[in-house]
């Protein structure tokens, strides 16, 4: 971790980085010109996200502790937000002790996310900074995580290693600097953009390219009466 730390009037949310990586236009036109829209995906992926934060309760099955809506920090990566759920797996040794149970326990936090069963870079970007505020918060290593995914209710572990933990620390960086910068990038086209609630906004097809915006005037005035 690096010395320099962020003020609280400086955390900007956990969920930013997942946007950052999956377009930084698309982050900037959230956390600088604040614009946000939803689609279907996105309307879906809430509706996901109030169900598992509506039980705020924690609850036992095994040798596994399950608490949802956990609000976490990290001052070194300047993040905020709240873990849909962490588990605390139990351990003989390498664990942080619980108020009211005894024994040791390793955090394992879980992100819900919507759709099919899939590996992508940004969720785990943003599962691997709920580790990073968590570890800062506890003061303990975690080395795995897992995201869930609605549609098919299966979960992928994923592993905090080296490379997850400096691309996560870098994006973060990046983030507050194009934050700061308060410059918003040019789009470029391309096939996520289907799927951005804000496509209507960003209007990528127009805007990306000199070649893309003088194809689609052309098609404009081609289409006139
Ligand atoms: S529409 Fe495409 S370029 Fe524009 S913000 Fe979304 S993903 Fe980025």
């Amino acid at each position: 971790m690096k010395n320099k730390f962020y003020s609280e009037d400086d955390l900007i949310p956990v969920s930013a980085l997942s946007d950052f990586v999956f377009c930084e236009r698309r982050a900037a036109l959230h956390f600088i010109e604040g614009i946000w829209e939803d689609n279907l995906f996105t309307a879906e992926g809430t509706i996901l996200h109030e169900r598992v934060d509506d039980g705020s309760s924690t609850e036992a099955r095994g040798n596994i502790r399950i608490t949802r809506s956990i609000p976490m920090r990290s001052l070194a990566l300047g993040l905020t937000g709240k873990a849909d759920v962490v588990e605390f797996h139990r351990k003989e040794t390498g664990g942080i002790k619980l108020k009211g149970v005894s024994g040791l326990w390793l955090p394992f936090p879980v992100e819900y996310k919507r759709g099919h069963f899939r590996s992508e870079r940004s969720f785990e970007v943003q599962l691997c900074a709920q580790a990073l505020c968590l570890e800062e918060m506890l003061n303990i290593e975690i080395d795995h995580g897992a995201l869930f995914y609605g549609k098919t209710r299966r979960r992928l572990d994923i592993t905090f290693d080296k490379e997850l933990r400096v691309e996560t620390e870098t994006t973060a960086e990046r983030l507050h600097n194009l934050i700061k910068s308060g410059v918003t990038p040019p789009p470029h086209y391309s096939k996520k953009c289907k799927s951005c609630s804000l496509v209507q906004f960003c209007m990528p097809d127009i805007c990306g390219t000199k070649r893309k915006a003088s194809r689609y005037l052309l098609k404009v005035f081609s289409e006139l009466p």
